[in-house]
Order: C-alpha cells, then sequence, then structure tokens
C-alpha cells in the first residue's frame, strides 16, 4: 500500500521525447489506469515507477519519499507482464515461492506466504503441477500470485490480459479487481482497452503522445 506522486517526469531516448512533463498523483490502495494508443508512452511510465528505467528529469516519490536513488528491487513493487514468465521447470509452489528465496526469509515463513497467495489466487489445487500442466488463465493467476506474495507497496499490471481469450480476459480482470479491494493494494493497470480501463479503476490517466490528457473517474470522462 502507497501513494505514489509523479511529479513534472520527462523522459528521453537519446534525443526523442516519449514523456513530457506528466504529474500523477496516485492516492493509497487506488486503482489506475494508463489507457492509450500503442507507443504513447505507458509502458514507458511504468517503467520508470518500477525503476526498471531512469527518468531524463522531474521526480517519483512514494508516501511521500523520492524513490530516484531506489534500485528496481528496494522500490518493492511487484511487476506484472503479459506473457507471465513463470519458471517452466519449476512447480507452481516454487514459482510462487521463488521471490521470497532470493530474500533469503525463512522456510516457514515462505510456506505461509505462498498458502495465503494460493489461497487468495484459488491455486490450493494447482501447486504441484507445472506450468505447462495449466491454461493460459491459470498461469496468469500464478503469475500474479508470484507478483504479490512478497506483499509489495504496489503492483503495476502491462497488458496483463491481452494473451487471454474474450471470456477468460472478463474472469481475471473480475479476480484482479477482487484482491485489489480485498488487499487494498495500489494497483496501475496498462492498457489499450478502454472498456477494461472503465471496469477496473478508480480513476484513468488517459494519455497520448507523452503526455496525460486527462487524469478523472471514468464515468467523468466518458460522460459525453
Ligand atoms: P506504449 O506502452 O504506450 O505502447 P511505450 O512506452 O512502449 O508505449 O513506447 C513509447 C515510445 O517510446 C515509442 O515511440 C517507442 O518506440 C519508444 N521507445 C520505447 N522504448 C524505447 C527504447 N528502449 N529506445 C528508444 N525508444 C523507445
Ligand atoms: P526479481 O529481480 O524481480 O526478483 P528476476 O530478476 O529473477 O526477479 O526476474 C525478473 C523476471 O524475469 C521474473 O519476474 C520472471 O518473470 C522473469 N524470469 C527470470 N528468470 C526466468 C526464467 N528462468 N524463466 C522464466 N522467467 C524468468
Amino acid at each position: 500500500m502507497t501513494s505514489i506522486n509523479i511529479q513534472n517526469v520527462s523522459k528521453s531516448y537519446i534525443n526523442y521525447p516519449v514523456l513530457q512533463g506528466l504529474n500523477l498523483d496516485i492516492r493509497d490502495g487506488e486503482f489506475i489506469s494508463f489507457l492509450g494508443p500503442s507507443g504513447c508512452g505507458k509502458s514507458t511510465l511504468l517503467f520508470c515507477i518500477a525503476g526498471l528505467e531512469d527518468i531524463t528529469s522531474g521526480s517519483i516519490l512514494f508516501d511521500g519519499r523520492d524513490i530516484s536513488g531506489l534500485s528496481a528491487r528496494d522500490r518493492n513493487i511487484a511487476l506484472v507482464f503479459q506473457d507471465y514468465a513463470l519458471y517452466p521447470h519449476m512447480s507452481v509452489r516454487d514459482n510462487l515461492a521463488f521471490p521470497l528465496r532470493q530474500q533469503k526469509i525463512p522456510e516457514e515463513t515462505i510456506r505461509k506466504q505462498v498458502a495465503w497467495a494460493a489461497e487468495l489466487l484459488g491455486l490450493d489445487q494447482l501447486l504441484d503441477r507445472s506450468p505447462a500442466e495449466l491454461s493460459g488463465g491459470q498461469r496468469q493467476r500464478v503469475a500474479v500470485g508470484r507478483a504479490i506474495v512478497r506483499n509489495p507497496a504496489a503492483l503495476l499490471m502491462d497488458e496483463p490480459l491481452s494473451n487471454l481469450d474474450a471470456g477468460l480476459r472478463v474472469r481475471t480482470r473480475t479476480e484482479i479487481k477482487r484482491l485489489q479491494r480485498q488487499l487494498k493494494m495500489t494497483v496501475i493497470f496498462v492498457t489499450h482497452d478502454q472498456e477494461e480501463a472503465m471496469v477496473l479503476s478508480d480513476r484513468i490517466a488517459v494519455m497520448n503522445a507523452g503526455i496525460v490528457q486527462q487524469f478523472a473517474e471514468p464515468m467523468t470522462i466518458y460522460r459525453e
């Protein structure tokens, strides 16, 4: 749980400006979508927040603290991508445990955390399977479970549903919303799908060509 303040953030690749003076104040426990066409800078902004890309100017604050000096790991942000890259040779249980094992957390605690994440995501019956034995939707639930298992400050998702078929997409987004409400987790969700942003978000940042055109509640944005 955390608030995220994006203050006058710009990002250029060489001389090409991708993000131009963005300002967004994201509240603790809010579900935010970055919505806009391909190439408008959504992923770049997400990566800057996660610490996977450096910003060119401006600042990003977590809970009021400037995080520009912090590595991706120290930002304690969880990321989920569309291709749910699970470790293929590990069971679901070990995929869920992996981020905790890397932090050298005691096995007893790991068992509890994995059981907690598995229950939240309905993975209890699948813990001994390998990723190859799961459906696309189940894999994406494991990816979400692995992202939240260490209780991150925020969950950032980049088009997490776009590899799922239509029915599964709706079910999985309902799951993600339920989880976010239950955990009161700050979530940033990148999508080019307007309906997805509408049903999921407390507020939507509508982006175009490196700027935020609107940042408001779905009904405010789409009233006209
Ligand atoms: P979106 O997520 O909205 O599709 P991106 O953030 O991926 O957009 O990309 C925004 C712009 O930045 C695009 O024009 C893209 O070509 C450019 N871009 C992204 N990554 C790089 C990079 N590593 N080097 C140069 N340009 C990049
Ligand atoms: P972190 O630094 O977040 O603890 P890693 O740097 O090990 O994790 O991996 C970053 C991401 O890359 C992982 O979340 C995972 O999705 C993917 N990844 C890394 N290694 C593998 C692998 N061997 N097989 C599949 N995906 C992997």
